[in-house]
């Protein structure tokens, strides 16, 4: 397998910040990467979010239906629509392979999730959820509740693969993240010990780290010896991804002389670890 075809991108979107389904794979041609989990976002109650835009199931299947070779297709449907056991079991039949985005203003403990967070498991489907707390001058854009909801949502469903994901998933790299001070998205300067993320992807084996987005780049830089430790060591359990059109994740993480292994895992092995191709 050439370099490209082997590197996996878990985190993209379609017709989303200037790209459409042609600019997606013009994209990934131009970072050298074969494939990518392409992810809905669907939310019943998006209206209320001034940030929503609505990424359609539709998209992703005209995408992936376009480029088959590049594209795993995943199906976010939303907890709350009627039936949506039975819309994700025929998304499943159309060869989705992914529940995601995730990214829902209720609480990801709520029984609502949970019943399809084990469909997911049962249906072999990764899930990819977006953590995000309110801040103050926005307290209503918020998505997934507290780190610990999504902690007891993991245990409840032994039996489903997630990925965490998004700006107070990645805050908790570090000990002292603060859920009641997080105006600051993308918190800078040293890592502290005792963060929450190192320890739930220690504790639970059907929990991986998603590193796209603006978070997992800064979850890396803002301390980059601790971040290339931190790759080192749980290189089984995190992946590429980006949620963007950039190139700044690709360069740190070259630019971090990770062991031959350790690079292959997190670039695409691991992703096909989680969902065999
Ligand atoms: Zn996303």
């Amino acid at each position: 397998m050439s370099e490209a075809a082997a590197i996996i991108d878990v985190h993209q979107h379609v017709d989303w910040i200037g790209r459409d389904k042609a600019g997606l794979i013009d994209y990934l041609d131009s970072v050298g990467v074969g494939t990518c989990w392409l992810h809905s976002w669907e939310e019943v109650d998006g209206g209320l979010d001034y940030a929503y835009q609505h990424l359609s199931i539709r998209q992703v299947f005209e995408t992936f239906e376009k480029y088959p070779d590049r594209i795993i297709p995943f199906a976010g449907v939303d907890c709350r629509r009627e039936n949506p056991e039975r819309l994700l079991r025929e998304y499943k039949a159309r060869g989705a392979r992914g529940y995601g985005e995730i990214k829902w203003r209720i609480s990801y403990d709520s029984w609502d999730a949970i019943r399809m967070f084990r469909l997911a498991g049962q249906l072999g489907m990764p899930v990819t959820v977006h953590i995000q707390y309110p801040a103050t001058k926005m307290p209503d854009w918020w998505y997934g509740g507290h780190i610990r909801a999504f902690e007891r949502a993991v245990k409840l469903c032994p039996d489903t693969i997630f990925l965490g994901h998004a700006q107070s998933w990645w805050t908790h790299i570090s000990g002292d993240a603060d859920p009641e001070k997080l105006d600051v998205s993308y918190p800078p300067g040293p890592v502290t010990p005792g963060g929450d993320v190192p320890r739930l992807l220690a504790t639970y084996p059907n929990l991986y780290g998603d590193l796209s987005g603006g978070s997992g780049l800064n979850a890396l830089t803002r301390d980059p010896a601790f971040g290339k430790k931190f790759l080192v060591e749980f290189a089984d359990k995190v992946c590429y991804g980006v949620d963007n059109y950039d190139d700044r994740l690709i360069t740190f993480i070259k630019g971090c002389n990770l062991p031959a292994d350790v690079y292959a895992k997190i670039m695409g092995g691991n992703a096909r670890k989680i969902m065999p191709v």
